[in-house]
C-alpha cells in the first residue's frame, strides 16, 4: 500500500479545510482544500479503475491547477501511473509521447484543446468529463491503491535519440523519497511552498511528495504573473510561502531586483534549490537577503530524484568553491567510478557520478536498452542488491562525504534549469526539409549555460539569413518545447571534421 496516500489521507481527514493547492489567479476553480482533493480524487479514481485501459498510464495534460492534482491522485488510487504532460509541449512531442504509450487515456485539463493527435489516443477526457467523474460520489477503495513496483509516475525527459524518454519512478521509491525529503521543510502547521515548475519537471515533486502529505499547501505562480517582476513579486507576497523551491536560476533572475528579501516574504524559513549548479555568489545573496531562512543545495537527477543535500551557510558560500551538492544519506549512496576502468574511487578523484538507493527509478518506459546502458544493480552494506544510475555527471566525494559535481560527461546541459540533450535539438533540427547537417552548442556565460547556439548547413547550400533563421525558429517550435530552440543561428557551406571524421565541435564552439 502506498504509504504517501496513506500519509496524505490522515493528513485530509485531519484539516479538510486546509488549502492543499492555490494558484497566484485567485477566484473560484484556483484553490482546493484537503478534504477536496481527498475526496475527489476517490470518486475520480473509481471512473478511472472502472474505464481506463488496465496497466497503462494514464496521460494527464494540462499545467498547474487543482484539477490535475485532482487527476495525478486518482491515478494512483485507482493503480495507475500517471504521466504530466504540461502544455509548453509543441503537438509533435505530446503525439510522440502517445505513442510510446500505445493509445492512453488522456485527461485533457488545458484551458485550450488537446493539441496532440487524438487518433494516438485511447480516449481523451475534456475537463467537462473529467469534472462530472469527480462529481460522482464513491467509496474510497485503498484495496486499488499503487504500491510497490508499479510506476506511480512517468516523467519524459529530453531523450538524446530525438524522442523524449520515460522515467518510471516506481511507488516504492515514492515512498522512501516521502521518508527522505520530508525532513527539509520544518514541521508547521501553515506551511506553503513554492510549487513553480511544470509538473514535467521532477522539482516539481519536491513538495508534492516531500510536503503536501504533511499539511503543506502548495502555491503555483500562473505565467500571466511571470510577465513582469512587479507581478511576479505581488504575487509572492500574498503567497504566505514558507518554503522556496527553484532551480538557482529562477531565484538569481528575483535577485536581481533588491526588493526580492525577507520584508517581501516574512515568513521563508527553507530555502530549496536543486536542478544546476548553485553559484556561491549566488548563495551568498540569499542568505545576505533572507537570514533566518535555511538554504538547502540539493542534487538529483530525475531518474533517481533528489538524494543528496546540503545546509549551506554563509562559511561554506564564502571558503568552499564550488559549492557541494550534499552529502549522502541512508536512503541514497553514491560511488565514483573511474572514466576508463569502471573502476570505484577513492576520496578526492573525479570519475563519474553513479547513484544507488531506494528512489533509483524503474528505468525508461518501453526502452529496455537505454535502460541497460544507464543502470544496473549494485552490492552494497546489507548485500542487497539496490539499484544505481550513471549519472553522466562528472564529480568527487571529499574526505567528509560531501559530492561534488563538476559538470557533464556528455551532451545534455541545463538551461535555466532545464535538462535539455543537445542531440534532440539537433534530431529536431534534421527533421526540418531546410536543414542539411546541425550542430547544436551550449554558450556559456560566468560558468552558466545562457543560451544554445544551432551551427547549420542548409540542404540547398545557400546561405542563411534573418528571415532563414526566423522560419527556422518558427518551424523548430512545432517540434520541441520553446525552451529548447536556440536563440543563434549561425551557417556554413561545410562542417569540420575531426580525426575521426565526426563534425568538430570543438572547433565550432
Ligand atoms: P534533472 O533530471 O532535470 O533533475 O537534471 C539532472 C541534472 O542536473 C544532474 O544530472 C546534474 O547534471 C544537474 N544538477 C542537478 N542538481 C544540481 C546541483 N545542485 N548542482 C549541479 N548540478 C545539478
Amino acid at each position: 500500500m502506498s504509504r504517501f496516500l496513506e500519509t496524505f489521507e490522515k493528513r485530509a481527514a485531519r484539516c479538510p479545510e486546509r488549502r492543499a493547492f492555490f494558484n497566484s489567479r485567485g477566484g473560484e476553480g484556483s484553490s482546493i482544500t484537503f478534504g477536496e482533493l481527498s475526496a475527489l480524487s476517490d470518486n475520480l479514481a473509481a471512473a478511472l479503475a472502472e474505464k481506463a485501459p488496465a496497466g497503462k498510464p494514464v496521460v494527464v495534460y494540462g499545467h498547474k491547477s487543482p484539477l490535475m492534482l485532482v487527476s495525478f491522485l486518482a491515478a494512483v488510487k485507482a493503480g495507475l501511473t500517471y504521466a504530466p504532460v504540461d502544455i509548453a509541449y509543441p503537438a509533435d512531442r505530446v503525439s510522440d509521447i502517445l505513442a510510446q504509450l500505445d493509445r492512453p487515456l488522456v485527461l485533457s485539463l488545458a484551458d485550450g484543446p488537446f493539441v496532440g493527435d487524438a487518433a494516438l489516443a485511447g480516449e481523451v477526457w475534456d475537463e467537462a468529463e473529467v469534472r462530472a467523474a469527480c462529481a460522482v460520489a464513491s467509496e474510497a477503495d485503498r484495496s486499488r491503491w499503487i504500491a510497490d513496483e508499479t510506476p506511480f509516475y512517468l516523467l519524459f525527459t529530453s531523450g538524446s535519440t530525438g524522442r523524449p524518454k520515460g522515467v518510471q519512478m516506481p511507488s516504492r521509491c515514492v515512498d522512501a523519497f516521502m521518508d527522505y525529503f520530508s525532513r527539509l521543510f520544518p514541521s508547521r502547521e501553515d506551511g506553503v511552498s513554492f510549487n513553480r515548475v511544470p509538473y514535467t519537471f521532477d522539482v516539481s515533486l519536491f513538495d508534492i511528495i516531500g510536503a503536501l502529505p504533511f499539511g503543506y499547501t502548495l502555491f503555483s505562480l500562473e505565467s500571466e504573473h511571470e510577465q513582469s517582476m512587479r507581478d511576479t513579486f505581488e504575487a509572492l507576497r500574498e503567497s504566505g510561502m514558507t518554503a522556496w523551491i527553484s532551480t538557482p536560476s529562477f531565484a538569481e533572475m528575483c535577485l536581481a531586483d533588491p526588493s526580492f528579501n525577507a520584508q517581501l516574504l516574512p515568513r521563508l524559513d527553507a530555502i530549496i534549490l536543486c536542478g544546476e549548479v548553485l553559484r556561491n555568489a549566488t548563495a551568498l545573496k540569499l542568505l545576505d537577503r533572507f537570514p533566518d531562512a535555511t538554504l538547502y543545495n540539493t542534487y538529483g537527477p530525475t531518474e533517481t530524484q533528489a538524494v543528496t543535500d546540503i545546509v549551506v551557510d554563509c562559511a561554506l558560500a564564502t571558503d568552499v568553491n564550488p559549492l557541494p551538492v550534499g552529502y549522502l544519506t541512508s536512503s541514497g549512496g553514491a560511488r565514483i567510478l573511474d572514466l576508463e576502468t569502471g573502476e570505484e574511487l577513492g576520496a578526492g578523484q573525479v570519475g563519474e557520478i553513479c547513484l544507488f538507493g531506494d528512489t533509483v527509478s524503474a528505468g525508461y518506459y518501453g526502452r529496455p536498452d537505454l535502460t541497460e546502458a544507464a543502470f544496473s544493480v549494485v552490492e552494497e552494506g546489507t548485500g542487497l542488491g539496490q539499484r544505481c544510475y550513471k549519472t553522466g555527471d562528472k564529480g568527487y566525494l571529499d574526505e567528509q562525504g560531501r559530492l561534488f559535481c563538476l559538470g557533464r560527461l556528455d551532451f545534455q546541459v541545463k538551461l535555466n534549469g532545464f535538462r535539455v540533450e543537445l542531440a534532440d535539438v539537433e534530431q529536431a533540427l534534421v527533421r526540418l526539409p531546410e536543414v542539411g547537417e546541425a550542430v547544436v552548442l551550449p554558450v556559456e556565460r560566468d560558468g552558466k549555460v545562457s543560451h544554445l547556439a544551432a551551427h547549420v548547413r542548409l540542404a540547398d547550400g545557400g546561405e542563411g539569413d534573418r528571415e532563414t533563421t526566423r522560419a527556422l525558429k518558427a518551424a523548430l517550435k512545432q517540434l520541441v518545447p520553446e525552451y529548447m530552440v536556440p536563440k543563434k543561428f549561425v551557417y556554413h557551406d561545410e562542417f569540420a571534421l575531426n580525426v575521426n571524421g565526426k563534425i568538430d565541435r570543438k572547433a565550432l564552439a
